[in-house]
């Protein structure tokens, strides 16, 4: 099998490159590096690795046989996106298309990875795939919520036009090693404050809540959804919801820190809840989450910690 992941380089991309690596796939990795790092892909020494650089909002051919496309490239944390809305835009709608044109011509199957801020800020908790969401097309995390809204439906598009096969996993919150300590996400900011004793910062009074996913849980979903034969969304998270405030001092606790917390602005738009209706994925792909948070947190802080080192 060869398998292109574009976003490769990222937090997410990474991991799923060494998952299809370890499954005997050939891998091509294409990022522009905008907000990835090579570093995250430099452990790889497999001769079945290939990195391009290269930006998905122009086209790419390729001579061999394309098997599958996991196209993951786009900003996706609301710090990155907000400092780049026009690329957050333009990957989205143009990226998409390119990869979904590549696929058509490869005859290669297609994954999006689409998002749980679909949703926007929910009316409904947990969120089921048949919900249409609440999303603000013009605030600022427009630019990230539309451009995953477009690219959902230019896949569906061309899967009932021209038969591609793809798929739309919906992620939710997602963690682990490999996130960029700088990337503002709430779980490298807190971990980070944690570790350096300064303060915590929650947005707002801090009684939004979301629900983390371990890493290495969320690329088995992804993975399991690409070889299940189902073309509409699926949610891929872990239910396991608390608050940010809850959040915050699990983090104290766990890297036993002397931070205190202190209270910031709510960005625009933050969804009050978040958590995923995981019915679809457990019946159709037989997953669910394994990896309990304290768990997942005490490998991601391992991580960060060897960063300071
Ligand atoms: P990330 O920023 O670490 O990775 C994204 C990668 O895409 C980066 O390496 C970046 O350089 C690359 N990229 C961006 N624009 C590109 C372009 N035009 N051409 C080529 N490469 C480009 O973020 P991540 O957390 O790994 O997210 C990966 C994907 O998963 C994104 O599509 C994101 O929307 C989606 N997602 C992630 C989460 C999460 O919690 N991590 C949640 C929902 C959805
Ligand atoms: N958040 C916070 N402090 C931070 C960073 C984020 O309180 O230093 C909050 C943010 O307002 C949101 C939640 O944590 O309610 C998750 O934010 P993140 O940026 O990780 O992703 P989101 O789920 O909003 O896309």
């Amino acid at each position: 099998m060869r398998s292109i992941v574009t976003g490769g380089a990222g937090f997410l991309g990474s991991h799923l490159c060494d998952l299809l690596l370890k499954n005997g796939h050939y891998v091509i990795c294409i990022d522009n590096l905008v907000t990835g790092n090579t570093r995250n892909i430099d452990h790889i020494t497999s001769d079945r690795f290939t990195y391009l650089k290269h930006d998905v909002t122009k086209p790419i051919y390729f001579g061999d046989k394309i098997d599958y496309i996991f196209h993951l490239a786009s900003p996706a944390s609301p710090v990155d996106y907000l400092e780049l809305p026009i690329q957050t835009l333009k990957v989205g709608a143009l990226g998409t298309y390119n990869m979904l044109g590549l696929a058509k011509e490869q005859g290669a199957r297609f994954l999006l990875a689409s998002t749980s801020e679909v949703y926007g800020d929910p009316l409904v908790n947990p969120q089921p795939e048949s919900y249409w969401g609440n999303v603000n097309p013009i605030g600022p995390r427009g630019v990230y919520d539309e451009a995953k809204r477009y690219a959902e439906a230019i896949t569906m598009a061309y899967h009932n036009h021209h038969r591609v096969d793809t798929r739309i996993a919906r992620i939710f919150n997602t963690y682990g090693p490999r996130m960029r300590a700088g990337d503002g996400r709430v779980v490298p900011n807190f971990i980070n404050q944690a570790l350096k004793n300064e303060d915590i910062t929650v947005y707002g009074d801090g009684s939004q809540t979301r629900s983390f996913c371990y890493v290495s849980d969320l690329i088995e979903g992804l993975y399991r959804l690409m070889i299940a034969d189902f073309n509409e969304p699926v949610n891929i998270g872990n239910p396991a919801e608390l608050s940010i405030l809850g959040f915050a001092n699990e983090i104290i606790k766990i890297t036993n820190s002397s931070s205190t917390i202190v209270y910031r602005n709510l960005p625009i738009d933050d969804p009050k809840i978040r958590r995923p209706d995981i019915s679809r994925a457990k019946e159709l792909l037989n997953w669910e989450p394994k990896v309990d948070l304290r768990s997942g947190l005490e490998k991601t802080i391992q991580y960060f910690r060897n960063d300071f080192d």
